[in-house]
């Protein structure tokens, strides 16, 4: 048995900042930042979204509690370990059919990278601009966590979401958009009442993953031509700040001179 891991401990697992009226961002701090994700609250009328949920570490519905006070709806943008990790706590789970499977079976069952991914996948991030030079995938842990404790939880997928299907607030309504090439089934989610596009790993404002084993570069170029066509005002990604119109278009056209030709 190897010694039991020990790291710094952290007073609060998550912090957060408030977008607009509507938005909160919720992030975890000390989850080393290629696994950082962006976690978005949208206050409905009727019902909230969550969109993507972090690590699982510790329990997102209780850090939201003062935000909760309807029923809510989790989405996936997609299935990757650090997309997906609390959706088990939410009744009601959206993801597209492509990406379910992760939802329901998570493989990550650790916290150490090269244990949770494999050296090759870790050699692999590195050659895409990532520096890994941790050997854990947090900083810190909650007071009395074990580290050895952790693994991420199945959720129940309740509906599954294609092109073009609609997820409703009651004020305000979503299109799915299926923007394959980063994983098969990632999504984002369009409102194009106020140009507002959540995007998941699909874009965002950092070194993009197209060499995953799940990725596909033909279709990821398909996506950045179908972003480029969008009316965008702000897009809320899966990792990084948000931004607007103009560095979306400088974000798909550097993809696209590397990968297109
Ligand atoms: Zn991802």
């Amino acid at each position: 048995m190897p010694a039991p891991v020990v790291l710094p401990v952290a007073r609060r697992w998550f912090e957060r900042t408030t977008i607009d009226h509507a938005i909160t961002l919720l992030w975890e701090p000390h989850v080393i930042s290629l696994m950082r994700c962006n976690i978005w609250h949208l206050r409905g009328r009727d019902r909230d979204l969550v969109i993507d949920t972090g690590m699982g570490v510790c329990s997102l519905v209780e850090e939201m509690g003062d935000l909760l006070d309807k029923p809510v709806t989790a989405v996936a943008t997609h299935g990757h370990d650090d997309h997906i990790g609390s959706h088990h706590e939410f009744a009601d789970v959206i993801a597209h059919p492509l990406e379910a499977p992760l939802l329901e079976a998570p493989p990550l069952d650790t916290l150490d990278i090269v244990r949770g991914w494999g050296a090759e996948a870790v050699a692999m991030l590195t050659a895409s601009g990532y520096q890994l030079d941790a050997s854990y995938f947090v900083d810190a842990l909650p007071p009395g966590y074990v580290f050895e404790q952790y693994r991420q939880q199945p959720a129940r997928v309740t509906r599954r979401v294609v092109e073009g299907d609609i997820i409703d607030t009651g004020d305000r309504s979503f299109e799915v958009l299926h923007l394959p090439g980063h994983s098969p089934g990632s999504i984002g989610l369009w409102e194009a009442a106020t140009g507002t596009l959540f995007s998941g790993d699909a874009v965002y404002d950092g070194p993009l993953l197209d060499e995953l084993p799940e990725s596909d570069i033909v279709q990821y170029c398909a996506t950045m031509e179908r972003l480029l066509a969008l009316p965008v005002t702000v897009v809320h990604a899966g990792h990084d700040p948000s931004f607007d119109r103009a560095r979306l278009h400088e974000l798909c056209r550097a993809y696209l001179v590397t990968r297109a030709g």
